[in-house]
């Protein structure tokens, strides 16, 4: 028998692959299932993006790449970082990789030695601690609550601080509860962050333009101080209905993006040549694209969190930004005679033929995460099939 490495059996498969997979494999028997599992925007991707591909195709753009991405895409991002965050980067700043999850895979083997802490507040994205104990590293989950609109305070911040600690996560607005932070909320982490200097950032701002009312800042914009320190994460694979091209970036001190690099050199190369191509399209094209996805997205946020807070024993608060809904099931889980928000969930998928994910595997219990990035009609069946199950 085959002895696998303390490594992979110290984490989990996503989970929320998992849900996905397993509706699938549902639907696939025949039955009838409303997945809102996935954490992808069920638009196509746009034409001018797609043609730019096929030109890359067609032009024979198709061999290796410099590993780090090609310069002209370095330079869309470099232009984008400029145009839409007001921060500047050389091209020895930025790494392009194989999609936003490669990035934070690269960062926690760069950075991290056994045992050093990384800061995560919960509810997170689920890959953040795994990818952390790939790196052995170690994840300190902060917990917050509904009341809190499930945002860290810097008080709770500086306290979880410990000479261990190396990383602090933050993404804003985050999968799953889609509450962003204020300029402020992010000025009072950054005040904390000042007085430690050993400790580097990571902001993922992958959703940054799926917000409904504010402006995005991010905490370097809060606090530019931390500059020297901070890695700013992001992708064009939610902004642009991108999922599948695998490309994500990322920008920071040259010393660690080069590191990262290297890791990269020797796992998976540059990221596909031609998605790269592409990626530059979205970026330096037109961006009309993202403001008509924008108006769906927030119409159905509005219909979801109407249709779960009509459910007894669901609280939804209405969210940012983000296409999830992060609703408090606790009440309804109860009620329902379950035991926890997984075997809920399983419920919910073998009874109702929806699709969603418990809360606990972004590290919050008693909640569920809809993904409202499906059809209005999808959206319509499902909130009815879950209000009928529940009444
Ligand atoms: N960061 C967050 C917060 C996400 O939700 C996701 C995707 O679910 C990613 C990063 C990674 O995106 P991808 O690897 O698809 O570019």
């Amino acid at each position: 028998d085959v002895q696998l490495s303390d490594r992979v059996q110290s984490i989990k498969p996503s989970p929320t692959l998992a849900v996905t997979n397993r509706a699938a494999e549902l639907r696939a028997a025949g039955n009838d299932i409303i997945g809102l599992g996935a954490g992808e925007p069920d638009f196509d991707t746009p034409q001018h993006i797609k043609d730019a591909a096929i030109e890359a195709i067609n032009k024979g753009l198709t061999k290796y790449t410099a590993v780090d991405g090609t310069p002209s895409l370095k330079k869309a991002i470099i232009a984008k970082f400029e145009r839409d965050n007001g921060l500047k980067y050389e091209p020895n700043q930025i790494l392009v990789s194989s999609g936003g999850k490669q990035s934070f895979f690269n960062l926690s083997l760069a950075l991290l030695n056994p045992g050093d802490e990384v800061i995560i507040p919960a509810p997170y994205w689920v890959s953040y601690p795994d990818m952390v104990l790939v790196a052995e590293g170690k994840p300190v989950i902060l917990e917050t609550s509904a009341e809190k609109r499930f945002k860290i305070t810097a008080d709770q911040l500086e306290a979880a601080i410990t000479p261990r600690t190396k990383l602090f996560v933050i993404n804003s607005p985050p999968n799953p509860s889609g509450m962003a932070y204020t300029l402020d909320e992010l000025k009072a982490l950054g005040e904390v962050l000042k007085k430690h200097p050993q400790i580097m950032v990571a902001t993922d701002d992958m959703y940054e333009h799926i917000l409904w009312d504010q402006n995005f800042c991010n905490i370097l914009n809060a606090t530019p101080e931390l500059y020297e320190r901070t890695f700013v994460l992001n992708g064009v694979s939610k902004a642009y209905s991108m999922t599948g091209w695998r490309i994500g970036y990322a920008a920071g001190p040259a010393k660690v993006i080069g590191a990262m690099k290297k890791i990269q050199s020797q796992s998976t190369s540059n990221p596909a040549s031609i998605s790269q191509y592409a990626a530059e399209a979205a970026l330096n094209g037109p961006q009309e694209c993202i403001s008509e996805m924008l108006v769906s997205f927030k119409q159905r946020h509005d219909f979801v969190v109407e249709k779960l807070n009509a459910i007894d024993g669901v609280n939804c608060l209405a969210g940012d930004g983000t296409f999830y809904a992060f609703a408090d099931f606790s009440g309804a889980i109860k009620a329902y005679g379950s035991a926890n928000d997984v075997e809920f969930a399983e419920a919910m998928l073998e009874k109702a033929g929806v699709a969603l994910v418990p809360g606990s595997a972004f590290g919050t219990t008693g909640c569920m995460r809809i993904s409202f990035a499906t059809s209005n009609a999808n959206l319509e069946d499902s909130m009815a099939r879950l209000a009928k199950e529940l009444s």
